[in-house]
């Protein structure tokens, strides 16, 4: 095919996840080019909760998770800037002795697994973290060195680095078909440009399903809108991450003074022209949660909304291997809102997948195959 492009590896999808493997395969010396339908930092890597948390992870995403938070502090040396990093714990409140129960148990279970990063603390430590919570409170969680970042600060470290390690970016190129034959595979842009290589990497998140339908692959990704919001400068009044068990509230306080909200209130998603748009019921909820636990918050001034599109899986975990159907093919998606504190591992991780060395991690909890019905 004389007008296409040709790399060693095609990379759909220039969030964290695509920036983050295309750097590694991009350092292990292959050819990588680096396909994005819009500019680097539209979606949902750049414009997250910015939390990191090895707090109250799924079990199967610990080992990941707890070597991911031992590469944020060394971001500096990796893609030459900390990302925003804030390693001021996150924290968990139990409100009532039920939810104080189900962490004793969680802990006992994260300690099986040989992880040590998750505390029980008494209420009385609940108010020394975080003096400004006055709702009912019988102790919490608390994994120290957990904290937060800049989603959009990281995205771009992490590209940028990509690219001068080698990576060939193409924005606004969106790929629209892919073919597999004997040569390889042949990726269609919407502009009609053509590209080929010998493996390609399905990094679309929440369009993730799209791509993996084009192989008859089976991804339950399901595009769902988040909503947050930030409000402006506070003199300081909280450190670590909050959140609280069974309320939709995360909650963090940024080095600017800044609050921002989360907690996985949704917004309107119009997955036709891929916008969001925000739920005000929604987030006068948010807002009403807030306030209810942190009183302070009623002087607060909200100054901007906003929702990001996640691809969330039926069971919460993300996909991390090889196609069903396709050699070469591989999908890495669906992180189901918990991905950013992920990032910087998934580069090392599916680099070594994808080139046939053993990760060194286990994927096998983020296997496809535990969506195939039996025949
Ligand atoms: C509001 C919100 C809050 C969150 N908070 C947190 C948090 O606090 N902590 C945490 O760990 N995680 C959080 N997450 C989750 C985290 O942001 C994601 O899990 C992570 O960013 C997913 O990265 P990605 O690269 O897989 O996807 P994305 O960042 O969505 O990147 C996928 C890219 O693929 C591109 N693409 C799609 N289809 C095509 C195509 N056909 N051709 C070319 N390009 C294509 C898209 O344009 C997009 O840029 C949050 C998510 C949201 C939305």
């Amino acid at each position: 095919m004389n007008n296409a492009k040709s790399a060693d590896i095609i990379i759909v999808g220039a969030g964290l996840m695509g920036a983050s493997i295309a750097l590694s395969l991009s350092k292990a010396g292959k050819k990588v080019f680096l396909l994005e339908k819009e500019v680097c930092a539209c979606h949902a890597s750049a414009v997250n909760a910015g939390g990191l948390r090895r707090l109250n992870r799924a079990l199967e995403e610990i080992p990941i998770s707890v070597a991911a938070m031992e590469m944020w502090p060394q971001l500096p040396k990796i893609v030459g800037n900390d990302c925003g990093f804030q390693p001021v714990g996150q924290v968990r409140i139990a409100p009532d002795e039920k939810s104080m129960t189900l962490f004793e148990k969680r802990v006992t279970e994260v300690e099986a697994l040989g992880f040590f990063h998750e505390e029980l603390v008494s209420s009385a430590e609940i108010k020394q973290l975080v003096p400004a919570y006055t709702g009912s409170c019988k102790g919490g969680i608390v994994a120290r060195s957990d904290g937060h970042a800049l989603p959009a600060q990281a995205l771009r470290a992490f590209f940028n680095t990509a690219c001068s390690a080698g990576t060939e970016p193409f924005t606004r190129c969106k790929v629209v078909d892919i073919s597999h034959g004997k040569e390889g595979f042949t990726v269609v842009a919407e502009d009609g440009r053509l590209f080929t290589s010998e493996v390609v990497i399905n990094c679309a998140g929440a369009w993730g399903k799209s791509i993996a339908t084009l192989f008859n692959d089976q991804l339950p990704i399901e595009p769902v809108a988040l909503s947050m919001m930030v409000t402006a400068r506070m003199k300081r009044f909280i450190h670590p991450v909050v959140g609280v068990h069974g309320r939709k509230l995360s909650f963090k306080q940024m080095a600017n003074g800044t609050v921002v909200i989360g907690g996985a209130h949704k917004a309107f998603l119009d997955k036709t022209k891929e916008k969001t748009t925000i739920s005000i019921s929604e987030v006068r909820k948010s807002a009403e949660t807030v306030m209810k636990y942190f009183p302070i918050m009623a002087k607060a001034s909200i100054v901007r909304c906003w929702a990001g599109i996640e691809g969330v899986m039926s069971d919460g975990l993300p996909v991390i291997d090889q196609s069903q159907t396709t050699p070469g093919l591989f999908h890495v998606c669906g992180f189901s809102a918990h991905g950013f504190q992920l990032s910087p591992m998934i580069g090392r991780l599916v680099s070594s997948l994808v080139l046939g060395k053993k990760p060194e991690l286990s994927l096998a909890a983020f296997s496809m195959n535990r969506f195939k019905i039996p025949d």
